[in-house]
């Protein structure tokens, strides 16, 4: 049984293969043995049986995932990891990896493929210089998935899961909430990856949601007033509203008034049924 998350293990693969990481892929390798598989165990405790991963690098986490899902489907951007992949993950005849970049690959035609329309969890190791585009993606798209998995950088991982209405919350968590629960599973040093980013990192778990938690009458226009709102934080939520909407300050004072607000208020205070109440109220006018 191969040992991917062995540091010799690793550095003997990548010999064989003459493979030179790249910073631009935000390639970071995990080589601590503990994680993947508490990883793989929290994201099979869901109700899939089949998952899709992106960015399997050397296939650590793709190991664990093919021992717990039926069908595992990882999208690797980097083809010089194709031949890697095809030796370490060998013995498994569940995982099949596309060579795509996972934002512009037709996911919802590969799901179809390959899962035949069944609910899917996401597991991976996120290139950190998408997160977010990832995880809008993933959450907007509503295909069937049942949680979503995923290292981040710890910053993230707190401002994504920080509770709307509070300090730390912002457009992504907002955003995030409205689509899931979400929740900070377990810290990850930067020791446990080759090479060592500068940043420490986190698994979370974002378990999809059924129904969302509010009630939106027009959801382009609720996510609009959320980003606006966020757009300039040190103004109140007021200034931000009305510049983001292109609205008049007048027509922003009175819906936060109507909506039960005082006018100076702060976007980082409003918890999602606020920001409902603010864009149904403003929709109507
Ligand atoms: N899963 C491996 C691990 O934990 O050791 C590697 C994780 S590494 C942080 C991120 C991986 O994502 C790399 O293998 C990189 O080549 C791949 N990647 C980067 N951008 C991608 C994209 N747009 N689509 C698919 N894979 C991507």
């Amino acid at each position: 049984m191969l040992n991917l998350a062995d540091i010799g293990t690793v550095k003997e693969i990548l010999r064989q293969h003459d493979f030179s990481f790249s910073k631009s892929l935000g390639q970071n390798f995990l080589i601590n043995p503990h994680i993947c598989p508490r990883m793989a165990d929290s994201c099979a405790c869901g109700a899939a049986d089949c998952v899709v991963e992106i960015g399997p690098g050397i296939g650590v986490l793709t190991y664990e995932l093919a021992q717990r899902f039926s069908r595992v489907v990882s999208f690797e951007l980097d083809k010089r990891l194709l031949p890697v992949l095809s030796q370490t993950l060998s013995e498994f005849d569940n995982v099949s990896v596309i060579n795509e970049d996972f934002l512009t690959a037709d996911v919802e035609a590969i799901m179809s493929e390959y899962f035949d329309g069944k609910p899917f969890s996401v597991c991976a190791n996120l290139p950190y210089y998408i997160t977010s585009p990832i995880l809008m993606h993933l959450l907007e798209s509503r295909f069937p998935i049942d949680n979503i998995t995923v290292m981040v950088q710890k910053e993230a991982a707190d401002r994504i899961c920080a509770e709307p209405g509070s300090k730390m919350s912002g457009a992504i968590s907002s955003t995030v909430h409205y689509y899931s629960e979400p929740q900070k599973l377990f810290d990850v040093s930067s020791g446990s990856f080759m090479p060592a980013p500068k940043v420490n990192s986190a698994v979370i778990q974002l378990k999809v949601r059924k129904q969302p938690p509010v009630s939106v009458d027009d959801e382009q226009f609720f996510f609009k007033v959320i980003k606006a709102a966020f757009a300039q934080r040190r103004k109140t939520a007021s200034n931000s509203l009305a510049s983001g909407l292109g609205l008049s300050k007048a027509v922003i004072d009175d819906a936060l008034i109507q909506s039960g607000f005082d006018k100076n208020i702060r976007a980082e205070t409003f918890t999602l049924k606020n920001f409902a109440d603010i864009s149904n109220f403003l929709s109507r006018c």
